[in-house]
């Protein structure tokens, strides 16, 4: 007798890919299976203990919209919250939450043990069941078979992870973890192409070994915010501040003196970082110009003394990184908890999945989170949400769920991912997204919210919540086209601020299109309006804000997108022929048979897609 049900998605891997995969499958009502080589580390933050920041923030609260956790649970067991890029315009507002990381990690299990439709599994998976092109379940390192309909893999940085500091390498997938074995091996006897990347992290530290008194203070905002958009969560009522210290010429020296060992100038290491997160000895190097850069120190939680140095992410030998460090001002005393490190492991190069995560060339198999290229919590966990979605999705026979460019940062970051690929660790950027006015970080529940009810993951009391919002939001701007200011109100404040002065009554909507006019100013000129604007939520009038205030470019990005995703609709068949297709470029007609784009909108955004292509399907499609 199996000691297992056959499952509907079975879900390899319990990070954050992983968890928000398991989650949204199960609560769209699949019996689901998370297995996983360790539980005591289920939502383990590998590197950083921080959920957010440019763009990431932003990934966060889409996820929460749309009915995942990693919201939710940031806001629980956070201890500091930043509303990063304050200064510039909306569309560049990220929240970013300091995380503990012990509770970060319990609250997520604490969460997906509440799920009736999810049943856990600790061990490790070396083996796909696959029959006529179709997956059918898992084999264990014991040898069990586990039965399911889809299988979703999050391995993350196990696969065949090889752990490097200086000379020393070993197998692992994070520190004091093993590596995942297997997988890669028998994907490759399926045609599957994989690749190699790295990633490092940097020392931890003894807090109690820091001369605080020596580091600038870095302190959380003074009304801090959030990430759901639920209830559920509050503000932090209290926060611990985080501290910045600088490395100088002497440490940049003493690290200099390990490069002949460093497994990245070796050669040893043949995986491509992370850019944008590049180790101490790599910014030395890049920026040979510079004599100091900066160093976050940032505590590991509400009560430990372990702390975490963002910025002195390192693989040189563990003695030349501690000499080095202790020239850090500040850090003359400081003792280590442990060295850092970078870790090599397998890829899959991303453009082998169709838009709804499932690979083109086993059904019901489906890749999210590191595995496909990516690096960051953030990253992972949205392609965890998106895989848990369509793997349930299949189980229902239904379409996928395949969010655009227009509607989400998931959409831009999955269409990248499928249709340009990756050589390197992909993080998403405000940059990557063509209409970030539309993708803001304060309207992602207005985005994605009725579409996370339609399929069954956003709850009732969310969907409530959200329509209560809505409503007030109209409400709110109908007042703003409603009031009037007049001139005798509003003079002697655009006076005080340098401004033009108004010459007659203007609607407040109208007034409010100055650049240095504010809502909150509004309400203080005109008291009436003050009173019934004051009725509404900070976050409602903060809505309407942003909607007026910046109505004209919102409109014009929109017409852009609408433009731009009228080539979405013309539909492109899977079983359409590239390759008989003579007037499409030699690499078109490769890379289109390789990605099989399921509309026009999809070919125009593959790498070496040309437009010339596109002209050339679009005379095809009309035929
Ligand atoms: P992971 O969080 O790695 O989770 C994978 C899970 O799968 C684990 O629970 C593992 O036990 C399980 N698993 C793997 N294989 C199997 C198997 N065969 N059977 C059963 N279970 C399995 N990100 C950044 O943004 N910036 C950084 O600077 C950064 N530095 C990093 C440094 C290091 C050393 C590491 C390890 C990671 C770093 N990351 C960084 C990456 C970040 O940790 C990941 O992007 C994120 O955790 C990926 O989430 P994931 O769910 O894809 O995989």
């Amino acid at each position: 007798m199996s000691m297992f049900p056959n499952y509907d998605v079975i879900v390899v891997g319990a990070g954050h890919a992983g968890c928000e995969a398991a989650a949204a499958a199960a609560n769209m009502g699949q019996k689901t299976l998370l297995i996983t080589m360790n539980m005591g580390t289920i939502a383990q933050m590998s590197c950083n203990p921080a959920m957010g920041g440019v763009a990431k923030g932003q990934l966060v609260r889409e996820i929460d919209a749309l009915g995942g956790y990693s919201g939710i649970v940031t806001d629980k067991t956070m201890i500091q919250f930043r509303m990063l890029n304050r200064s510039k315009g909306p569309a560049m507002w990220s929240p970013r939450a300091q995380s503990d990381r012990v509770r970060f990690a319990e609250d997520w299990r604490l969460h997906l043990e509440k799920l009736p439709m999810l049943d856990f599994w600790q061990e490790m998976v070396r083996e796909l069941l696959v029959k006529d092109g179709r997956v059918y379940g898992v084999k264990t390192g014991m040898g069990l078979d586990v039965l399911g309909k889809t299988v979703i893999l999050t391995n993350g940085t196990f696969l065949n992870g090889l752990i490097h500091i200086g000379e020393k390498n070993f197998g692992g997938g994070r520190a004091a973890e093993k590596a995942a074995t297997g997988i890669t091996e028998q994907l490759r006897t399926f045609g599957f192409q994989s690749g190699r990347m790295k990633t490092g992290t940097p020392p931890r530290l003894d807090g109690r070994s820091i001369d605080y008194s020596r580091l600038e203070i870095q302190e959380g905002d003074t009304e801090p915010g959030k990430f759901s958009f639920s209830a559920e969560t509050k503000p932090l009522a209290e926060q611990r501040p985080c501290h910045i210290a600088y490395t100088n010429q002497k440490v940049h020296d003493i690290l200099s003196t390990g490069f002949e060992k460093s497994p990245m100038f070796t050669g040893r290491i043949q995986g491509l970082g992370p850019r944008y997160c590049p180790s101490i000895e790599d910014k030395i190097v890049r920026f040979s110009d510079k004599n100091r850069h900066q160093l976050f120190v940032e505590p590991e939680g509400w009560n430990t003394i372990e702390v975490y140095v963002n910025g002195f992410s390192s693989s040189l030998p563990e003695d030349v990184q501690f000499e080095a460090i202790r020239q850090v001002e500040g850090f003359e005393n400081v003792r280590m908890f442990r060295p850092g490190y970078a870790i090599e492991y397998d890829f899959f190069p991303p453009q082998q999945l169709k838009l709804s995560l499932e690979t083109h060339l086993i059904e019901g198999l489906f890749f999210a989170g590191q595995i496909n290229g990516t690096t960051g919590y953030e990253e992972a966990g949205s392609q965890g949400l998106m895989a848990g979605i369509n793997a349930a999705r299949k189980c229902q026979d239904l379409e996928p769920l395949v969010l655009k460019r227009d509607e989400a940062y998931i959409g831009v970051l999955i269409d990248d991912l499928v249709n340009k690929g990756t050589e390197e660790p992909y993080r998403m950027f405000t940059s990557r997204a063509e209409y970030r006015i539309l993708l803001r970080q304060d309207n992602a529940d207005l985005r994605l919210t009725e579409l996370g009810h339609q399929i069954g993951l956003a709850s009732p009391e969310r969907y409530a919540a959200f329509t209560q919002k809505s409503e007030a939001i109209n409400e709110a701007l109908d007042l703003l086209a409603k009031t009037s200011i007049t001139p005798d109100m509003i003079n002697g404040l655009l006076e005080s601020r340098g401004c033009a002065l108004a010459t007659q009554s203007v609607k407040a909507e109208k007034m409010l299109v100055r650049p240095e006019i504010t809502l909150r100013d509004l309400m203080d000129v005109n008291p009436e309006f003050g009173a019934a604007m004051g009725r509404h939520s900070e976050e409602v009038r903060e809505q309407a804000e942003i909607q007026k205030k910046y109505e004209g470019y919102i409109r014009k990005e929109r017409e852009q997108a609408e433009k731009v995703i009228r080539l979405d609709d013309f539909l492109l068949p899977s079983t359409f022929d590239y390759h008989k297709v003579k007037a499409l470029s030699f690499e078109g007609r490769e890379k289109l048979s390789r990605t099989k784009p399921n509309s026009l909108g999809q070919a125009s955004r593959i790498s070496g897609v040309t437009p010339a292509d596109i002209s050339v399907l679009m005379v095809y499609i009309g035929r």
